[in-house]
C-alpha cells in the first residue's frame, strides 16, 4: 500500500541551510530561511520570553487539557495590539482561539472558509508558498493576481481587476504587513481603497498578519487589517507570534473571527473547535502561556516591546543602507529602502542566484528572495558587489 506514495521534492529553503552549513568559506552569507537575525548573526531567545518561560516553569501547577480553544487568556491579551486598545472585541464582533503557529490559523481560516461555502480564493502571487499548499490540501482553489508591479509597488490595478470579477463565494487573502517574499505592502491609501472594494463586493477577507511589529510598528502594521475590520460584515485573521516573539519553533498564533454579533461569532468558533479537534486537537501550550504572561505583566509587556523596537530598527537600517546603494549592475536598489519586513525580492535570474551561491558565498532563495536580516553592516556591501557582478 505504501509503495504507491511517489517522492516528494525536498523543501527547496532547508536544502539550502544545508549547502550553506558545508559550505567552508567564512565570509558566506545566509539570506535563506527567513527568521530575525541579529548583527552577529544570532537569532536568540528574547529576554522577556525567557522571564516569562522561568515565570511559566515557577508558577504553572497543571498540564492537564485545556481544549481545542486553547489558551483564551492569550487569545484575548492579543487582541488590544491586534484589533485596537479602544474596542479590541469591535463591540464583541471578534473572539478567536489559539492555533499552532500562524499556519495552523491559515489552515483553519482556509478550512472555515471553505466549510462556510467559499469555492476559491483570490490571492496576489507571489506569496507565501503554503498559502497555495494549504489552498490545495483543503480544496480550496486559489484565483492569482499580480501582487506587485515591476517598479517594487503594489499592482493595484491587478487586485482592483480581480476584486471587480469576484463571485460571491469568493475569498481574498491579504498578508496584514511585510508582505512575504516581495515586502511590498499597500500604503493606508491603498488599505482604504481596499477595505472599500472588499465591501462593495461582499467578499470574504482572510487576513494573515505574521509579522506585527517588524515593519513599522505594531499599531501601523495593523492599519490594513484594522481598516477592513471596520468595513466588512464578516473577516477570518490568522495571526502568528513565531517573529514578533521569536517564537518559531514553539509553534505560537490565533485565529480571529468577526462576524455580525458575538453569537455568529461563536457559531463560527464552533466550527473552528470542531476542525481543530479533528486536525491537532489542541494547540501547544507553552508559547501561548508566555505570551499571554508577557502581556499580562506591564514591565514584560515593555521588555517584549522594547526588544521588538530593537529588530525593527535593526532591519530598518540595513534597509535604509540596501535603499541608498542606487542602481548596481542591472538592480536598481532603492525599492528595498521602502519595502517591510524580513523579505524583499532581488530580481535575479536561476543563474545568477546560482552565481551568487558559487562564486559569492550568498546563500538566497531560486526565487531571488532574500531575508534582509541575514545581511549586516558587516556585510553589506559584500552582497551589494556581489549583485552588482552576476548582473554586470
Ligand atoms: N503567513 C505568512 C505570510 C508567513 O510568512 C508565515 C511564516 N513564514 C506564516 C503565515 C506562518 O508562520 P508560523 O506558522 O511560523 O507562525
Amino acid at each position: 500500500m505504501l509503495n504507491n506514495l511517489k517522492q516528494q521534492p525536498a523543501d527547496a529553503l532547508l536544502a539550502l541551510i544545508k549547502l550553506h552549513n558545508a559550505d567552508p568559506r567564512e565570509d558566506k552569507i545566509d539570506l535563506g530561511v527567513g527568521v530575525y537575525r541579529t548583527d552577529t548573526g544570532a537569532t536568540p531567545v528574547f529576554e522577556s520570553v525567557k522571564a516569562a518561560e522561568k515565570l511559566l516553569l515557577d508558577t504553572q501547577d497543571s498540564k492537564a487539557y485545556l481544549g481545542p480553544e486553547g489558551d483564551m487568556g492569550f487569545v484575548h491579551a492579543l487582541m488590544p495590539y491586534v484589533f485596537g486598545a479602544a474596542n479590541p472585541t469591535m463591540d464583541g464582533r471578534i473572539d478567536g482561539m489559539q492555533a499552532p503557529g500562524g499556519t495552523g490559523a491559515v489552515r483553519l481560516a482556509v478550512a472555515l472558509a471553505k466549510k462556510a461555502g467559499v469555492g476559491r480564493i483570490l490571492m496576489g502571487t507571489p506569496s507565501w508558498p503554503n498559502h497555495a499548499q494549504i489552498a490545495a490540501d483543503v480544496g480550496v482553489e486559489i484565483k492569482g493576481f499580480n501582487h506587485a508591479t515591476k517598479a517594487g509597488v503594489a499592482d493595484m490595478d491587478s487586485l482592483r481587476e480581480a476584486i471587480a470579477g469576484a463571485e460571491a463565494t469568493d475569498a481574498i487573502m491579504l498578508h496584514g504587513c511585510c508582505h512575504n517574499p516581495t515586502g511590498i505592502d499597500y500604503t493606508d491609501a491603498e488599505w482604504d481603497e481596499i477595505a472599500g472594494l472588499i465591501k462593495a463586493k461582499g467578499i470574504l477577507p482572510i487576513l494573515d498578519l505574521a509579522y506585527q511589529g517588524l515593519g513599522q510598528g505594531m499599531e501601523e502594521d495593523a492599519y490594513g487589517i484594522r481598516r477592513v475590520l471596520a468595513e466588512v460584515p464578516e473577516a477570518l485573521i490568522a495571526y502568528s507570534c513565531d517573529k514578533n516573539f521569536g517564537y518559531y519553533r514553539d509553534r505560537v498564533g490565533a485565529l480571529y473571527v468577526l462576524a455580525q454579533n458575538a453569537d455568529a461569532v461563536n457559531i463560527v468558533l464552533s466550527n473552528g473547535a470542531t476542525l481543530a479537534r479533528a486536525a491537532w486537537s489542541m494547540p501547544p501550550d507553552h508559547g501561548g502561556a508566555v505570551v499571554r504572561l508577557i502581556l499580562s505583566d506591564a514591565g514584560l509587556t515593555a521588555s517584549w516591546l522594547n526588544e521588538l523596537d530593537v529588530m525593527r530598527a535593526r532591519m530598518n537600517e540595513v534597509r535604509a543602507k540596501l535603499g541608498g546603494a542606487g542602481v548596481q549592475g542591472s538592480v536598481d536598489f532603492a525599492p528595498f529602502g521602502t519595502q517591510n519586513g524580513l523579505f524583499s525580492i532581488v530580481p535575479l535570474n536561476g543563474d545568477q542566484v546560482l552565481a551568487m551561491r558559487e562564486k559569492h558565498g550568498v546563500y538566497m532563495a531560486g526565487s531571488g528572495r532574500i531575508n534582509v536580516a541575514g545581511l549586516t553592516m558587516g556585510n553589506i556591501d559584500k552582497f551589494i558587489a556581489a549583485v552588482a557582478d552576476v548582473t554586470a
